[in-house]
């Protein structure tokens, strides 16, 4: 059988080739409404409707920003949302050249018999929704399916379930016209070390292509959202042109030419530390055929969240703080970006959280 040739082929590869522009990367701001609420909780900010939609008109409406993002991520909510103007944000971000995606997954069920490795859902009714999220101006969307390090994880199992339903899910998406980010993202939870999260990212991504290859996927019209490969959370740190070399060498070896994104989550990094990372792979010499860029929730919105703390009157200095992140880590996609030494309050501490749930 041949590679998926359905009535979006085109679009496709044209829209997953936008996104990967040099200079500009994905702003995730996909968070459910349960994560969301974790996060205006810690700014002591109420979780419902109004307040969810005012962060996202503050994110949106930033001025400058939106100069420096090829894409949104949305959670459904905001997608059918609108600024407090009556304008939609669909909208706001087309005018501005950025394409809406959207998050289709619905989060992860623990895999029977294993030690706490997961599987994620949604694939039930994911053409009709895909369609209607076309319907509704998005051009993209993100599955994330999630893997541990431990003893003896990732299991075969969890890495060939995980491979299958990305895959799964990404020919769905190409059949409605919607880009699939594939994003199997291993948590830095653990105390191995670079060499351990190499081999593993490794392995991952090998089982990825190779099943989105048996489901025909049409991986022009794909992006790749991976971990930067990193020591653990509980091991010493390494320097950026360390991670550099891991990150770029195990991508080498995994990931076809025929992708043409590669971006970056930020896994609880902290704002400053991916930046600088994701600049330090832009500087690795050989080979990169594939535009490295960001896909960051957490390191691009941690400082604005904290400078915002839910008030009106604290707007402005938020938005410029969203401005200050989406600048570095747009240089950074060119290998420019030069380090902040004046960092905002909550640019350059971890946004680590075991266990993470998107
Ligand atoms: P972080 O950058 O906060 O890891 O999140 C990105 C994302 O969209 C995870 O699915």
């Amino acid at each position: 059988m041949s590679h998926f040739k359905g009535k979006y082929h085109d679009e496709l590869i044209v829209n997953a080739a936008y996104i990967g522009t040099p200079g500009k990367g994905i702003l995730a701001a996909d968070e459910s409404t349960g994560t969301i609420g974790k996060r205006l909780a810690s700014i002591s900010v109420e979780n419902v409707e109004s307040n969810r939609r005012a962060l996202r008109e503050l994110l949106f409406t930033a001025p400058g920003a939106l100069k420096y993002l090829s894409g949104v991520i949305l959670f459904e909510e905001t997608l059918y949302q609108s600024t407090a103007a009556g304008k939609p944000f669909v909208e706001v971000l087309k005018e501005a050249g950025v394409l809406p995606g959207i998050k289709v997954d619905k989060g992860t069920v623990e895999l029977a018999g294993t030690n706490g490795e997961t599987t994620t859902q949604g694939l039930d009714g994911l053409g009709q929704r895909c369609a209607k999220y076309y319907e509704a101006g998005a051009r993209f969307a993100k599955w994330r399916a999630v893997l541990k390090i431990g003893p003896n994880e990732p299991s075969e199992l969890a890495i060939h379930e995980n491979a299958y339903g990305l895959a799964r899910y990404a020919v769905i998406c190409q059949e409605n016209g919607l880009v699939p980010i594939v994003e199997p993202e291993i948590l830095v939870d653990g105390s191995h070390d670079i060499h351990k999260c190499a081999a593993v990212t490794e392995r991952v991504l090998a089982a990825c292509y190779k099943a989105l290859n048996d489901h025909h996927v049409l991986l022009e019209g794909t992006l790749l959202k991976p971990n930067m490969v990193t020591p653990g959370s509980n091991s010493a740190k390494v320097s950026p042109q360390v991670v550099a070399e891991h990150t770029v060498r195990a991508l080498q070896r995994t990931v076809p030419a025929a992708v043409p994104a590669i971006v970056f989550l930020s896994g609880g990094q902290s704002e400053e530390e991916a930046s600088v990372n994701l600049n330090a792979i832009n500087q690795v010499n050989g080979k990169k055929p594939w535009s490295l860029s960001f896909s960051f929730g957490r390191a691009l919105q941690q400082s604005t969240l904290k400078a915002w703390s839910g008030k009106e009157e604290n707007v402005k200095k938020a938005q410029e703080a969203l401005l200050v992140r989406a600048k570095a880590n747009s240089e950074a996609t060119l290998g420019t970006y030069k380090g902040n030494s004046k960092l905002a309050d909550g640019a350059s501490e971890s946004l680590h959280v075991e266990d993470y749930k998107y």
